[in-house]
């Protein structure tokens, strides 16, 4: 399919930072695609979660399905708009690899443990993992992404920190937008989350229908289902209305998108970047639909009780795990003491830290439960 002259594609692409050879029969972005594929980091993703715990239940959404997802979303898109199809699905796949174990609470936790030396953001480490925790290949580490992809995983980024970054950090300095793609795969991740976390939520029963139809964005696809199968119940009715929130939400984006790109039109993928302001967008009044959905969402689900319970488990568990290892790196599988003392010997008790902050990250759900029990638990002797 013909991209659009303001689409990422190889010829334009600012490369790689070790450079290699052009694949053969595949695109740059087929290629970076696939490399995230075959990546440790995203088949770990099978087993971390967002809002449920991973043992909860096998029907609720894991970071893998929920970056399936947005990568569903993010081709829809890219096929609408002409954009690069493989760079979307590609940033998709790739934008939670850095994420700990047990969603945002395991985030906080390490970020909490790490603030003398740095902090923990999960975004910066989804960067992380490609540029350099990915060992698989004998010239370099990490995956050796292009720029595209970098560019587009690296949603956002404190000034102090893009500084260090490099070119990646750039336009966090001076203000200037990412590729199409990158702007529409943030946005897709937006409309995949809201939605999945409405489903999930019904599904474990923290959230019912009645409380969902205080929401506008809800009640309007809850009217319009109930109107056309008068009747229809239990997990058909919530599928036909989710599945209309994503489309309405997917709809309005590539409208109101496409009137933009058409306004300002842009010549080249350049001439985005350069921009003071985003085109790909919501319109104002889905802005304030989706902002109504995400309050609904932060008081009723995020905050309910039972998540606020399990978030409590996982801090304990993230900051016990970082404690334990940072007092006695022993405790450590052998090929992670010896990163961790090359991590020291080049910065310190910092490099020491990152080390173990790397590792815990690293970590899914379960791993960490058991990794916990193993260090902790007077019954656990082995
Ligand atoms: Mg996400």
């Amino acid at each position: 399919m013909a991209l659009a002259p303001y689409a990422a594609s190889d010829t334009t692409s600012r490369g790689r930072r070790f450079s290699e050879s052009a694949p053969s029969y595949r695109s740059e972005y087929q290629r970076d695609r696939d490399r995230i594929i075959h990546s440790a980091a995203f088949r770990r993703l099978e087993y971390k979660t967002q809002v449920f715990v991973n043992h909860e239940g096998d029907m609720y959404r894991t970071r893998l399905t929920h970056s399936i997802e947005v990568a569903q979303i993010s081709r829809s898109i890219a096929r609408i708009l002409s954009l690069n199809e493989d760079l979307m699905e590609t940033i998709a796949l790739a934008h939670d690899l850095g994420h700990t174990p047990f969603g945002h609470a395991g985030q906080d936790a390490l970020n909490e443990a790490m603030g003398e030396h740095g902090g923990f953001e999960h975004n910066l480490q989804s960067l992380r993992v490609v540029d350099k925790l990915e060992l698989r290949y004998a010239d370099f580490a990490g995956l050796n992404l292009t720029f595209e992809s970098r560019e587009g995983i690296l949603k956002h980024c404190s000034v102090k920190n893009a500084r260090i970054l490099g070119d990646v950090g750039e336009r966090f300095l001076d203000k200037r937008q990412p590729s199409l793609e990158a702007q529409a795969v943030n946005l897709a991740d937006e409309i995949a989350y809201n939605s999945h976390d409405v489903d999930d939520g019904l599904r474990s029963q923290l959230i019912s229908i009645e409380q969902l139809c205080e929401v506008r964005l809800f009640r309007q696809q809850y009217d319009d289902v109930t109107q056309h199968y008068p009747g229809i119940e239990g997990r058909q009715l919530v599928h036909e209305i989710v599945r209309r929130i994503i489309n309405s939400q997917v709809v309005d984006l590539v409208e109101t998108s496409a009137a933009r790109i058409t306004a300002a039109a842009p010549s080249d993928m350049q001439a985005v970047r350069q921009r003071d302001e985003q085109l790909i967008s919501f319109s104002e009044a889905m802005t304030e639909l989706n902002l109504e959905l995400k309050r609904f969402l932060r008081t009723h689900l995020y905050r309910h009780f039972r998540v606020h319970r399990m978030s409590t488990k996982a801090t304990h568990i993230v900051k016990s795990l970082f404690d334990a290892f940072m007092n006695d790196v022993r405790l450590l599988p052998p090929e992670h003491q010896r990163i961790l003392h090359n991590m020291e010997e080049a910065r310190g008790a910092r490099g020491r830290a990152r080390a173990v902050a790397d590792y815990v990250a690293g970590m899914t759900d379960r791993y960490a439960i058991r990794e916990y029990e193993r260090i902790y638990s007077a019954s656990e002797l082995t």
